[in-house]
């Protein structure tokens, strides 16, 4: 059997949703399950997550599975529908929608039948999804009037960059959407993970954690574990090989890394066909027996070279982390120019997943 392994460490979700409450102790908690759990699994993070006030999905499938499972909770679709026949599954499932385009109004005035919960998303900056947010009172009212919308509405808005650290253009968004917002008599949401940890005064009613509940971070140069989260997903896999290169010795696909002497390296059972990023440089870290050592040369598919100097006692079968809470993912994520919430999306199907 294949040693790449992902193992999800059910405790961590649970106690980074409770720590994500400690810090936004006002708010209600809608969290964010996208992606299949930003890779960590649907059903078991809704499971480990169940303490959560809602759930945001991206899709209608990922909020089918969700009631396949029990799950009572108000579930979110973050794109809301785009076509009539949505709506059908909408109803059945009793999903709350976000409207964030002229487009499904049109689809909504002309329907008939229950009513549906209705979450208006205004563009307040970052020019992705939303109603331009001058609109808010208008449409506030107009949606009041449609037989086909349930009354407590909601407004939401997205931040840009509430990770980065110039805050001026979060503030201006806040700033925005909350003027804006005022009086209407709606719910507001406002705050990803980054401005949930950043931004205290986006919390309002409802935040809308991501990123955190899983321990990662999308803070420049900051671990999911420096913002005192758990990262909850282990990738591992085991040494198949050993080698003893001579100084010129050049390792992997277009040699790109040639030997500066005699070393020892390990090859580990895992590649860029198990999610583990080919654009990893040399010198990217690894755990191996628990030992920090550094990748060497270009990733394979099936397997990647890891430097041993660190690890003199390695050997074939020796345990290999590529990232873990021991191994923070955004480490691996800095030296393949990517986030880690990319890492985590990205482990494919053949990886096994565990859960502890
Ligand atoms: C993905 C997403 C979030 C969560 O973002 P994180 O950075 O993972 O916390 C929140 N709101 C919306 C609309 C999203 O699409």
């Amino acid at each position: 059997m294949r040693a790449a392994l992902a193992t999800v460490q059910l405790a961590a979700l649970t106690q980074n949703l409770a720590r994500a409450r400690t810090l936004a102790p006002k708010a209600r908690v809608m969290a964010i399950v996208k992606a299949d759990g930003y890779g960590h699994g649907l059903e078991r993070v809704a499971r480990a997550l169940s303490a959560a006030d809602a759930f945001g999905v991206a899709c209608i499938e990922d909020a089918e599975r969700l009631r396949g499972l029990g799950m009572l909770h108000r579930i979110v679709l973050l794109a809301g529908f785009d076509e009539p026949a949505d709506l059908r599954l909408v109803r059945s499932l009793k999903l709350d929608c976000v409207l964030h385009d002229p487009s499904q109004l049109q689809i909504l005035q002309r329907e008939r039948g229950a009513p549906i919960r209705v979450w208006l998303k205004f563009d307040t900056g970052m020019h992705r999804l939303g109603f331009p947010i001058e609109q808010a009172a208008a449409l506030c009212s107009q949606l009041r009037e449609m037989p086909s919308v349930a009354p407590d509405l909601h407004v939401m808005s997205h931040f840009a960059s509430a990770d980065a650290p110039t805050r001026t253009s979060t503030e201006q968004q806040m700033a925005l959407c909350l003027r804006h917002a005022q009086g209407l008599e709606a719910g507001i949401s406002l705050a990803n993970s980054a401005a949930l940890l950043a931004f205290p005064q986006s919390h309002q009613q409802w935040v809308r954690p991501g990123g955190i509940l899983y321990g990662l971070s999308s803070f420049p140069g900051r671990t999911g574990p420096d913002l005192g989260f758990v990262p909850a997903m282990t990738l591992s896999s085991k040494l198949i090989a050993i080698k003893q290169l001579q100084a010129g010795d050049a390792v992997g696909y277009g040699g790109s890394f040639i030997a500066p002497q005699a070393m020892r390296i390990g090859i580990a059972a895992i590649g860029y066909g198990d999610g583990y990023p080919r654009h990893a440089a040399s010198g990217t870290p690894v755990l191996v027996d628990g030992q920090r050592c550094g990748t060497v040369g270009r990733v394979s598919m099936d397997l990647l070279a890891i430097d041993l100097t660190a690890a003199p006692r390695a050997q074939a079968g020796s345990s290999v982390v590529l990232w873990g809470p021991k191994l923070p993912a955004e480490l691996v994520a800095d030296a393949a120019d990517t986030i880690s919430y990319e890492l985590t999306c990205g482990v494919t199907r053949r990886v096994r997943f565990a859960e502890i």
